[in-house]
């Protein structure tokens, strides 16, 4: 292997160790951060992520309030679920994992959280903040993308990335975020409907594949020294696999994320530090309102 391993497991756990004096000090204000996670239905892929998620905030001495309904859960119980959780104020942070059951609008259940508690990133409110660089809690996923790119000092300013994939998870916020006056990359965002996609990465500084195929990406896709983000999970006889094919990408590339351990691990840090912000700004707002 020629690449450079980009290790998220190695930076998430960085950024997980760097949450403890957050955590302590909501402690000593009498806070204690907790998320709140739904799993609907009973897909085993997101059954494993829930689980990890949840194991994760454990760790962390995060409270972990769960909620399992089953697929054939109406839209209005829900809501009335979401509703429920924002007004807890135990939970600073509410995740519903996607996708949702056929019949159920997830897009509708994101737009009941409450913005603040939103521990994905993914409220309406939230993405407009995103786009007008406002702060508030950004998507896990992309988030932990530019963390790799920042822990291992991968450059983006001015720098030509190919993001591939447009789903309002991964694909647009990231090229949202990557395009921002903070990282100044010129970013193209490819899609299903893009013509000759392996020349248009062949151009690439930052290749950044999330798009839930197989190994698409080969060795003919990158040009030499280019860094690659394999953002893709699939299952498949062999086990789990990214959309780069590592073994001959990783040998062009001059850095490359690993599936599994790369931006897998990223996206539970990431959500680690949205609830642990969410908590913060919680506490900071009813100290606020006591003053
Ligand atoms: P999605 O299905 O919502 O979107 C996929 C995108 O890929 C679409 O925009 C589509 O236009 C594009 N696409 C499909 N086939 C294509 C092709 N042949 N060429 C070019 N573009 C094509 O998926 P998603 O939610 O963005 O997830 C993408 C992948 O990332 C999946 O494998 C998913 O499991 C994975 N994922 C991983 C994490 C993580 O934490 N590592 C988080 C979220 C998603």
């Amino acid at each position: 292997m020629y690449a450079t391993l980009l290790d998220g497991k190695a930076v998430a756990t960085a950024t997980k160790e760097a949450l403890g004096p957050r955590i302590a000090a909501l402690a000593e204000r009498g806070v204690t951060p907790g998320l709140a996670t739904i799993l609907v239905g009973d897909d085993p892929a997101s059954e494993v992520y829930v689980a990890s998620k949840r194991r994760t905030a454990t760790s962390l001495g995060i409270v972990d309030v769960h909620h399992h309904l089953s697929a054939d859960v109406t839209q209005d119980q829900l809501d009335g679920l979401i509703e429920q959780l924002n007004d807890d104020p135990a939970v600073h942070g509410i995740l519903l994992q996607l996708p949702l059951p056929e019949g159920l609008d997830g897009e509708e259940a994101v737009r009941r959280i409450d913005p603040a508690k939103d521990a994905d990133g993914l409220h309406p409110e939230n993405l407009g903040r995103l786009i007008l660089d406002q702060p508030g809690p950004t998507p896990c996923t992309p988030t932990g993308v530019l963390r790799i790119l920042d822990h291992y000092e991968v450059p983006t300013e001015g720098r030509r990335v190919v993001v591939v994939g447009r789903s309002f998870l991964v694909g647009r916020p990231i090229s949202v975020m990557l395009s921002s006056k903070a990282r100044n990359a010129t970013v193209t965002l490819a899609h299903s409907r893009t013509e000759d996609l392996p020349a248009l990465c062949r151009e690439a500084d930052i290749i950044i594949a999330a798009v839930g195929q197989p190994q698409l990406i080969g060795l003919d896709w990158v040009s030499d020294g280019a860094t690659v983000i394999d953002v893709g999970i699939n299952r498949t006889d062999d086990g789990l696999v990214g959309d780069v094919d590592f073994a001959v990408v990783s040998e062009r590339a001059g850095a490359i994320t690993p599936v599994p351990g790369g931006v897998g691990p990223m996206t539970i840090a990431m959500l680690m530090e949205n609830t642990v912000a969410l908590a913060e700004a919680s506490a900071y707002v009813a100290a606020r309102r006591r003053a």
